[in-house]
């Protein structure tokens, strides 16, 4: 059994090793690890919330650990503590955890004030994000400051993202004259922040033009609920050019939202979303653990799909059975 006032008194210390187990005992699917990890993410509540917390997207390849590693250095430097989480529901196509690589990000994971968890795998996407969520706060118990959160910009994984970050930031590549089709349209949307990178050498050209054109793209946008303008900037993260220029518009943004008083309320917001969703998954599993409601389920699934009844009935006939069913 884990002695769960020890472990969240040594996350509180600032203790690496303890978040790091703190986070496999919250990602564990064990029903006595879940009981621990729900007491002791009770118990941390209180010491969360005190991060800026980061969303970083962009595809496979387009710079983002290279980034992240930069990025985090300086941030040190400046006196924080940075930690690394990711989502990466891998599926059977992908190459699997997008941090798992050992040799991602080593001179970041070498330093003291960095904590780099590569991402939980499996499992649906619902189920990973909650983990990440978890590993924020047990992140945040632990004094980390700003919490870097990595995807891949491939697909809905980002949406998870944009609703558990304060800042979205989005790595973009000067592309060979397809700049607008290689990142969908709602993902610039929901961006805060673009940066083009690999902004350098013989490329430098290309990606100033491609700022100009993103530029360009974004006003054709609706602005954002905020008021915030999404700013266009080149950098480097391999030869350290703009990465400084990034962070200063990460703190501008946020000073932006706490100016407005918008900063707790998007966050109080994302809760409410979390809650709605957790709510509806966890009520589809029980509804499958029971084999009664599961055999209804499918009958009521058929009857949806052969037309014999519609979605909205189908529902509600299951959710009377629930409601009615003797304990
Ligand atoms: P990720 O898949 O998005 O995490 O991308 P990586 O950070 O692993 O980088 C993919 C490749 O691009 C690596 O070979 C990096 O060395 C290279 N790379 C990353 N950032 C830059 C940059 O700013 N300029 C250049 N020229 N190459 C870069």
């Amino acid at each position: 059994m884990v002695d769960v006032d020890a472990l969240a008194n040594a996350i509180f210390s600032g203790d690496r090793v303890a978040l790091g187990k703190a986070i496999t005992l919250v990602e564990s699917t064990r029903s006595a690890d879940r009981l621990s990890a729900s007491q002791l993410l009770k118990s941390i509540l209180p010491k969360t919330g005190n991060s800026i917390r980061i969303g970083v997207t962009g595809v496979p390849g387009v710079g983002k650990s290279t980034f992240i590693e930069t990025l985090g250095d300086q941030v040190i430097e400046a006196g924080k503590k940075v930690a690394v989480l990711a989502i990466d529901p891998s599926s059977p196509q992908s190459r699997g955890s997008i941090l798992g690589d050992k040799t991602r990000m080593e001179r970041l994971a070498a330093n003291a004030g960095a904590f780099i968890r590569p991402s939980a795998s499996g499992g649906h996407l619902g189920g990973v994000a909650n983990k990440t969520m978890e590993a924020i706060l047990l992140c945040e118990a632990c004094g980390y400051d700003v919490i870097l959160v990595e995807t891949v910009g491939v697909g809905q994984s980002e949406i998870a993202v944009k609703n558990m970050t304060d800042v979205f930031l989005l790595l973009m590549l000067a592309g060979a004259g397809d700049e607008l089709q290689g990142i969908k349209r709602g993902i610039m949307e929901m961006a805060d922040i673009l940066v083009i990178n690999k902004a350098d050498g013989s490329n430098t050209k290309q990606a100033n033009l491609a700022r100009k054109t993103y530029e360009n793209a974004l006003h054709l946008l609706a602005e954002k609920e905020s008021g915030w303008a999404t700013p266009v900037l080149t950098a480097s993260a391999k030869e350290n050019i703009g990465v400084d220029k990034t962070w200063e518009q990460i703190l501008t943004l946020e000073k932006f939202l706490k100016d407005k008083d918008l900063f707790e309320s998007i966050r109080k917001e994302q809760k409410r979303h979390w809650f709605d969703e957790i709510l509806g998954t966890e009520l589809m599993s029980r509804i499958k653990a029971e084999t009664d409601l599961n055999d209804s389920l499918g009958k009521l699934q058929k009857e949806v799909l052969s037309n014999q009844i519609t979605p909205y009935k189908a529902a509600e006939e299951l959710l009377d059975e629930i409601f009615t069913k003797k304990p």
